[in-house]
């Protein structure tokens, strides 16, 4: 199972068993190290983890070059720099998937008289986007980097380490709290692009799978002086480009060298696991965008939680014609036990949601107030919301008919939160 092109987020690691770089997709769960044959599972990314972009222009000659050949372009006379030194910017990056139901009107394709409104219809319409921003994490400044951009997704991102800690006095203090951060990622996620002649009339959204990470960016900080005057050059060190001129550089320098605007944050940190199963102590087969994963050996099913091993119920559904297929292609689904509330009403059982939905068949009232509802959830993931959709309200609507069993020899299942990729269509 390949990974999805657009999966290009790449961060570089020192494989904890023999110290080579390992360097990998942000969305992988299990690494493999091409030094030493090791595969480690990815733990710790529950909470908010900080990275670093490494400088491309890394010496203070050549950040000074940069700066006198731009002053000269802009037609400064005599140009020299003073102080310069390397410095990060903290930037709060927001990922996650924005689903959006919108219910509504729309007209009709049929050929009208001019000047006369064409009929309208109902539409409902699922709308998916994937949202990936970074906003400054400092403030009371200008850098002249409102974003960065598609910046994070073609560098490599390097885990914030204790080397970084001692350099504490280059890295901007991060003054924008997450409480702020999660607001904005509301605001972002609003934005959707829409047929202009429908109406809506109710939507929902939600964001799922929203995460939050620093991502540290270095400018180098020129301090020049030419026949016009002095400036403070603050220059992209990856980009090699100035970004921002600014008249005085001590609101940079103070936030730079005080402690008063350092919070404490506290941010995860990536760790790894050996990718055995805890069970048996057999080797997992690699699937590196897998969040569960199934032993072949002894069939026990597990995911990573807080930095352990954790194991996981599960149970398959057997198809009635062939009890024990082998090349059967199983699909996992969350099972989520549901209690739903409408107009203030409980919504406990089949028979109530079946009230709410009505199903196009006959249903005994009596046999399903005795189900509990249950939702089923796709645990891979389509490239169409509608195929993730039609699949779980299909599952959760007739479940109630079906046996559970466990998995049989020579079965098992497909990866849990990768791609299907070309089979999902
Ligand atoms: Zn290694
Ligand atoms: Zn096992």
């Amino acid at each position: 199972m390949g990974v999805p092109a657009e999966a290009r987020v790449h961060i570089l690691i020192r494989c904890p068993q023999c110290g080579g770089t390992i360097d990998f997709l942000e969305e992988a769960r299990v690494i493999h190290c091409r030094f030493c044959g090791t595969d480690l599972l990815v733990a710790g990314r529950e909470g908010v983890l900080r990275y670093v972009i490494s400088p491309l222009v890394g010496e203070e000659r050549r950040a000074r070059l940069l700066a006198v050949e731009h002053l000269l372009k802009s037609g400064k006379h005599s140009p020299r720099t003073g102080e310069a030194f390397l410095f990060y910017a903290p930037f709060w990056r927001m990922q996650g998937t924005v689903y959006r139901w919108v219910f509504g009107l729309k007209p009709l394709k049929v050929q009208v008289e001019a000047g006369v409104p064409p009929p309208m219809e109902r539409f409902k319409v699922l709308l998916v986007r994937a949202m990936d921003h970074t906003i400054p994490g400092y403030s009371g400044l200008d850098l002249g980097l409102g974003s960065l951009g598609v910046r994070p997704q073609v560098l490599r991102l390097r885990p914030f380490s204790p080397e970084h800690l001692e350099k504490r006095n280059s890295f901007l203090p991060l003054e924008f709290s997450l409480e702020e951060a999660q607001a904005d990622a509301e605001h972002y996620a609003d934005y959707f692009f829409q047929a202009e002649k429908l109406i809506p009339e109710v939507t929902l959204q939600k964001i799922v799978g929203l995460r939050f990470s620093v991502i540290y960016f270095p400018l180098w900080y020129v301090d020049c002086s030419h026949e016009g005057g002095r400036e403070i050059l603050l220059l992209d060190a990856v980009g090699r480009s100035p970004v921002q001129t600014i008249p005085d550089g001590s609101s940079l320098l103070s936030k730079l060298k005080g402690n008063e605007t350092r919070k404490s944050f506290r941010f995860s940190e990536l760790r790894f696991l050996p990718f055995r199963c805890p069970n048996c102590g057999w080797a997992f087969p690699f699937q590196p965008l897998s969040i569960l994963h199934f032993c072949p050996t002894c069939r026990h099913l597990f995911r990573e939680k807080g930095g352990e091993w954790a194991e996981l119920a599960y149970s398959v559904i057997p198809s009635p014609e062939a009890p024990q297929p082998t090349n059967s292609l199983w699909v996992p689904f969350w099972r989520c036990r549901t209690r739903l509330e409408s107009r203030g009403k409980g919504v406990e059982n089949m028979a109530d949601l079946y009230r709410l939905a009505p199903p196009p068949r006959v249903v005994d009232g009596k046999r399903e107030s005795r189900r509990p509802i249950y939702f089923y959830v796709p645990a891979v993931k389509f490239r169409n919301p509608k195929t993730i959709h039609s699949l779980g309200s299909r599952l959760t609507f007739v479940q109630p008919d079906l046996d559970l069993g466990s998995f049989e020899d020579g079965s098992h299942p497909l990866t849990v939160g990768g791609s299907l990729g070309k089979r999902a269509g």
